[in-house]
């Protein structure tokens, strides 16, 4: 999937956010069923993965005591049959290990018996091909009350004797009779009668003779669902023409809700073709991942369309819409017929999207060496759609933002969104869609390698907005935050449960994903790594694969080279335990040097409420590289490279000068951080305030964002963190900003409420004036990232109060004003534009922006017009428009969340919006409490500037009086990990900070 929309006020194209994994929690009263249900399925899910693992796992976790797997003999069997008898006799501290795989399933009725059957579909009969009809019923009568009907036939295989069938279904009725029929008519098999296990969403269809191995058999259902806009399933979308409402029926599967469509084998690996027939009223178009071949009357202004028989597919990525949209259409260098869709008053809006498109998808093809495999390609944007983008195979859909681009409208960062996204989808058309994951837990392979290789396809379109330095800041340094706290987790997750899998989906799959693979290509070097890429691709097509198959892929291509690297061996220690290193390095007498690995926290002395324990007892394989003064080098490659093992210490031999400054991790293209003594960081400090441009924009970001967050873990001294932004107002490229943004932008939450407020503006203008000046908010012919610092630099202007900054953005809203149709406001100023005149203006400017918010046609428009309307000052007005969230006719259910979001990230709006999320919880969960994305950003979101011990209080009692936090329960963890921490910097550095800005003489 791609990622969830942006929220940042920078209107950059920050995709990412805090979105966590977030197990749920047991239903009240039945912690032990609860815990029973986590045990067994961690243990079913290690019976998949293997043996071996869990012996492992248990081994090592000391709290297991009679159920551990205490000599490799014992067998899984036993094993459960030890942990069931734990539970049975009451125990209450089962497994360490299995209570941090907590799963929402409301167990307090279900036996231990019933709940250590799997929760894996049996593999006895596997499906060949489904023959699928679907006839959405969207044109008459009230909304509420729409449906979808429809028929399948799945042709199966069977593996082993058997006497069910059984497969996944749910929010289906079961219309009429079932039946189960041997193709060779010699087989008398007949339906027996058939059972629906809602919990583990089963339909079991038992025989009333056994099911023979090598006999095929069809299984006919038919069934009618509701068609509601809950944004998964088979959903309905709406939008408004001349003031009607316009209907379209559309699909989001993955990960496991194409068995709400129709009954399926609904997991990944199991893959079959599919012949689609779809049935629309005559003034629709329908479309799916195949090309048409063929419409029929059903009279009554019915069609049925016909699609092409698919190749192997997995479940979660097919795809169904039915809609009056329009379409551009061009033709890939390789004869691949490729199709942007949107609605008819959008449609000019995807011209840039079909251009990158066709352009990636060739490029894509040459680089993994297999031509896209289907004969047509389909982009299609859409109004309602909850994450950023979604890669069905040969149709994509996308949230209009991540799609749709008006060059008078949208601004640089809308553009560069839109390539991304459509690059990370079109990526997934080999990760992922070609060869998919066994199982959600190798997730992240999908998603982190189509985080990585989107910014290879962006890269070969628009090579000069320096795309792989661009990396750093968005992925590397952002999920650095949070994968540096104790509730973070492994990239490889155990899960089992669907509410599992949609946790998962978060920056750590993504970002650290692709922050990991961008290290393995560092240290495998470019051609090893595409010829070890196309290998896998090749292999594997069509089929499922285990990360390990990629690991073999590249460790036997590097041996083939003679590089001899241990691939699994190396990335085992990045994927497998949480959290990263933090190098020291220490120049010694001789001028040797000496690295040293720790685990980095933010605070170490943060308590692991799952209490993971970490296979390499938190060491890691690390591609080490440094450059010093004397011999400048920043186009490092795996030759540079010293390996420092799952060793604490190592030393390099070398003859570094005494006076020379040393900088670890060149380009940063390792996955931790480096410290130095604070002479060393004084070096560094001074090349940056003498001559910055002596270090590459990378590591001047890598050298803030680590002093910064290793002053946060009290690793080093404030004051050096400081310094390190003492040079900024030199600075003119974006890297850098954006990385020192960040750092004083967390700064600047912390002290807002504070007297220290005032001082840290006036520090902040000063940065700022260096690079700002009025004439910023409306000068043109910039180059992209050009564009990228001043639309970062005239937010920070007008935000910290420069005069010539608000007066400006408020004469040009007001010209907007008087003249609604011709927005005077160039597009990548517009959102900081528009914020400040709303913050310093009155109802009249929020009400203008209101009725244009409504009124506009172009996404990126009305996106940034939702961000703006939340930098009122007033109160009344903050409170209603958190009500608009929700009434879906003023705000879109897709967007709500983020509304809140942004009405906490106002200081006037800050408690209002918690106090608006508490007060509206029990609705909040109900909407949103399955989601992926929406649900732990909305908490992590509210909760991000608490610094106070009234708020840990607030939070700690809201969680014990709500223990049913749905996706939310461990965003909620964070929530209060993370406010400790702002306690904890807040004593340590309030006093600093006043100290340094008023030795500036800013006090
Ligand atoms: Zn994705």
């Amino acid at each position: 999937m791609g990622k969830a929309e942006s929220f940042d006020f920078s209107d950059m194209a920050k995709y990412n956010s805090d979105a966590e994994l977030t197990p749920g929690n047991g239903k009240k009263g039945c912690f032990i069923s609860v815990l029973v249900g986590i045990l067994l399925f961690f243990l079913v899910v290690c019976l998949v993965i293997g043996v071996g693992l869990l012996v492992y796992f248990a081994g090592k976790d000391k709290n297991c005591s009679g159920a551990s797997a205490g000599s490799e003999s014992s067998s899984v069997a036993e094993l459960i049959d030890k942990c069931k008898d734990l539970i049975d006799n009451g125990e209450s501290s089962v497994c360490d290990t299995c209570r941090r795989t907590t799963t929402t399933i409301p167990s307090s009725t279900q036996s231990p018996a019933a709940i250590l059957q799997n929760v894996r579909l049996p593999r006895a009969v596997l499906p060949e091909l489904y023959t699928v009809e679907l006839q959405p019923n969207m044109y008459d009568g009230p909304p509420e009350m729409f449906t979808f009907n429809g028929t399948v036939r799945i042709r199966v295989k069977c593996h082993q004797t058997t006497n069910n069938i059984t497969v996944h279904i749910n929010k289906l009725n079961l219309t009429e009779k079932i039946r189960v029929t041997g193709v060779d008519p010699s087989d008398g098999i007949h339906y027996k009668n058939h059972e629906i296990d809602t919990r583990r969403q089963f339909l079991i269809i038992y025989t009333n003779s056994p099911l023979l191995p090598g006999h095929y058999y069809d299984l006919d259902l038919s069934f009618i669902g509701p068609l509601k806009d809950d944004l998964h399933g088979l959903y309905l979308s709406s939008y408004k023409r001349n003031n009607q409402n316009v209907y379209a029926a559309t699909t989001q599967f993955q990960a496991t809700d194409l068995r709400k469509a129709f009954p399926c084998f609904d997991e990944p690996a199991i893959k079959a073709k599919f012949d689609i027939t779809l049935v629309r009223k005559n003034h629709m178009t329908s479309l799916s991942n195949m090309p048409k071949i063929s419409s029929e009357s059903r009279g009554n202004g019915w069609i049925a369309d016909r699609f092409n028989t698919t190749p192997p597919v997995s479940t979660y990525l097919l795809a169904f819409i039915i809609c009056d949209f329009q379409y551009k259409e061009d033709m890939t260098a390789n004869d691949v017929r490729y199709r942007a869709w949107a609605r008819p008053e959008a449609v000019n809006q995807t011209e840039y999207a079909l251009s990158v498109g066709t352009k990636i998808l060739t490029y894509f093809e040459n680089y993994f060496g297999i031509p896209f495999p289907l004969p047509k390609q389909d982009m299609i944007a859409l109004p309602d759609f909850a994450a950023g983008a979604m890669e069905n195979w040969g149709l994509i859909t996308y949230r209009e933002t991540a799609m749709l681009y008006d060059p008078q409208e949208s601004s640089e960062s809308n553009k560069q969104r839109v390539a991304v996204v459509v690059s990370h989808e079109l990526a997934h058309q080999w990760f992922g869609n070609l060869v998919s994951p066994s199982w959600w837990d190798d997730l992240w392979l999908n998603e982190g390698f189509a985080s990585f290789v989107e910014y290879m396809g962006v890269d070969h379109v628009h090579p000069d907005w320096k795309m792989f330095d661009q990396i750093v800041v968005e992925d590397v340094q952002d999920v650095f935050n949070f994968d540096g706290l104790v509730t973070s987790h492994p990239v490889y997750v155990p899960v089992a449960h669907p509410d599992q899998i949609n946790e998962i989906f978060d920056r750590i799959s993504y970002g650290k994903g692709a922050s990991i693979i961008r290290m393995m290509r560092f240290f495998l070097g470019e051609e090893t790594f595409r010829e070890g890429l196309k290998k896998y691709l090749q292999n594997l097509a069509y089929k499922a694969a285990f990360h390990d198959d990629l690991w073999f892929a590249l460790g036997n291509q590097s041996a083939l080279e003679n590089k001899g690297l241990n691939v699994k061996e190396i990335m085992d220690t990045w994927t497998l335990q949480m959290n990263y290193p933090v190098v020291m390095v220490t120049v010694m007498a001789d001028g040797s040097i000496q690295i040293t690995q720790k685990r980095y926290l933010r605070d170490y002395g943060a308590v692991d409420p799952l209490k993971f324990v970490s296979p390499f007892n938190y060491h890691w394989e690390i591609p080490f590289t440094y450059t010093t003064k004397s011999n400048i080098n920043f186009n490092v490659t795996d030759a540079d490279i010293h390996w420092m093992h799952k060793t604490d210490t190592e030393t390099i031999s070398a003859n570094v000068q005494g006076s020379d400054w040393i900088l670890g991790n060149v380009m940063q293209y390792g996955y931790y951080r480096v410290t130095y003594s604070d002479d060393n960081w004084n070096k560094l400090i001074n090349q940056l305030d003498e001559d910055h441009k002596v270090f590459h924009p990378i590591n001047r970001a890598q050298i803030i964002n680590d002093a910064w967050n290793l002053a946060m873990s009290e690793d080093i001294s404030m004051t050096i963190a400081l310094k390190t932004v003492n040079y900024l107002d030199k600075e003119k490229e974006f890297i850098p900003w954006k990385a020192s943004l960040r750092e004083l932008g967390y700064v600047d939450s912390m002290l807002e409420r504070t007297a220290l407020y005032g001082p840290f503006s006036h520090f902040m203008k000063k940065k700022v004036s260096g690079i700002f000046n009025s004439s910023s908010l409306s000068s043109s012919n910039m180059t992209h990232l050009e564009s990228f610092v001043n639309t970062l630099i005239a937010a920070e202007a007008c935000k910290y109060g420069i005069q010539s900054c608000i007066d400006e953005a408020s004469r040009l809203f007001h010209l907007w004003m008087a003249k609604p149709t011709e927005n005077p406001i160039r597009s990548s100023v517009r959102l900081t534009v528009y914020c400040s005149a709303i913050k310093n203006g009155d109802i009249k400017e929020w009400d203008f922006a209101y009725k244009m918010y409504q009124e506009s046609n172009v996404a990126a428009e009305k996106s940034r017009l939702m961000i703006a309307l939340s930098c009122s000052k007033e109160v009344w007005v903050l409170s209603r428009y958190l009500q608009y969230t929700k009434i879906s006719s003023e705000i879109r259910k897709q967007d709500a969340t983020n509304v809140i979001v942004y009405i906490s990230g106002n200081a006037v709006g800050r408690s209002l919006a918690w106090d608006f999320v508490r007060s509206n919880w029990d609705y909040l969960l109900k909407e949103y409490g399955e989601s992926s994305f929406a649900f732990p950003r909305l908490i992590s979101g509210v909760s991000s500037s608490f610094n106070t011990e009234f708020e840990i209080k607030q939070l700690e009692d809201f969680l014990k009086s709500h223990p049913d936090m749905g996706s939310g329960t461990r965003a909620f963890q964070q929530a209060i990990e993370k406010t400790k921490s702002n306690i904890r910097w807040m004593d340590t550095n309030y006093d600093i900070v006043k100290q340094w800005l008023a030795d500036q003489n800013f006090l």
